[in-house]
């Protein structure tokens, strides 16, 4: 990935919802390689996935990481290329930018209105169980490179882990049960996108 140093302070600050949930602080390393994401070198993604229990008005953060472009890109390759045709062609036939971009424009410095409802299906955030959230920064800032800021509720987690290949399934189970020992059946809530 092009780096650009005139950018540097571009992007909005690193919003709560990003930040490591034990520590309060920011998430620092790569999961993979351990790289420093905050040295600001390499883009890199934090991706969670929630679990709401709206009976205990309880949400619990299920798993929580960040990866730098180089292993991001490295991820990808080893998908299936007919999986990564299929999430590509899904998330362009599904996803709704514009709302995102009317809710950006809104609130430019709300990242929690922004990330208010599924980006697929338009559910809001408050009738999900299960749901994704991710976005891209470099360095200490939010910033729309790899992917713009994105809420992924459980229905569409579905369809998009139909998807997969059997092949790209076992290669996401092996991430998972390496980093943080999910067993499978579990894997499907997160999908790399
Ligand atoms: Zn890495």
């Amino acid at each position: 990935m092009e780096e650009n140093k005139n950018e540097e302070k571009s992007g909005i600050p690193i919003p709560q919802v990003f930040l490591n949930t034990d520590t309060g602080g920011p998430i620092e390393r790569c999961i993979q390689c351990d790289y420093q994401v905050l040295d600001g070198g390499r883009h890199y993604m934090i991706e969670k996935v929630f679990k709401r229990y709206p009976e205990f008005k309880k949400t619990e953060v299920l798993f929580e990481y960040a990866i730098c472009s180089k292993c991001y890109e490295e991820m990808k390759e080893a998908m299936s290329a007919e999986s990564m045709q299929n999430l590509s062609a899904y998330m362009m036939g599904n996803m709704n930018f514009s709302q995102l971009q009317q809710r950006m424009e809104e609130e430019p410095d709300n990242p929690d209105h922004w990330l208010s409802s599924c980006l697929i299906k338009g559910t809001p955030k408050e009738e999900l169980r299960e749901y994704q959230m991710g976005a891209c920064f470099k360095g200490d800032r939010l910033v729309m490179d790899m992917m713009p800021p994105f809420l992924i509720g459980e229905m569409a987690l579905e369809e998009l882990n139909a998807l997969l290949s059997k092949e790209t399934k076992d290669e996401m189970d092996g991430f998972m049960g390496d980093h943080f020992g999910i067993p499978p059946e579990l894997r499907k809530d997160l999908i790399l996108i």
